[in-house]
């Protein structure tokens, strides 16, 4: 599909980098080395939690980064695509960020600069 093939272009310009490999591991290392979604600790990938694609500002920030299994980070990309369902922990993210007023994501990054 076109626009799998567009995103994993637009992301593997950043995933072969020195800076990423470093990056990666403090994700890991701040996830516990387990996926966030499901708790799986085989087959760990990063993933942008806002896709390169659309935003390649935070491609290297941590804040923007989560640790995904295999299955959990594909079945991302599919619905970031348009094929799939909507994302129950996406929803579940507006849901936090709405109850608690705030976006602990833009939080984190301001305490970043
Ligand atoms: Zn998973």
């Amino acid at each position: 599909m076109n626009r799998r093939r567009e995103y994993a272009r637009h992301s593997a310009k950043v995933t072969r980098g020195q800076r990423w490999k470093a990056l990666r591991m403090q994700a890991l290392d701040r996830d516990d080395w387990a996926c966030v979604q499901c708790g799986d600790r085989r087959r760990l990938e990063i993933d942008h939690i806002e896709p390169v694609k659309d935003r390649p500002d935070l491609a290297y920030s941590l804040a923007n980064l989560q640790t995904l299994c295999g299955r959990c980070h594909a079945r991302k990309t599919r619905i970031e695509v348009g094929m799939g369902q909507p994302n129950p922990a996406r929803e579940a993210w507006k849901r936090l960020v709405r109850e608690t007023g705030r976006n602990p994501i833009e939080h984190e990054r301001k305490s970043d600069a």
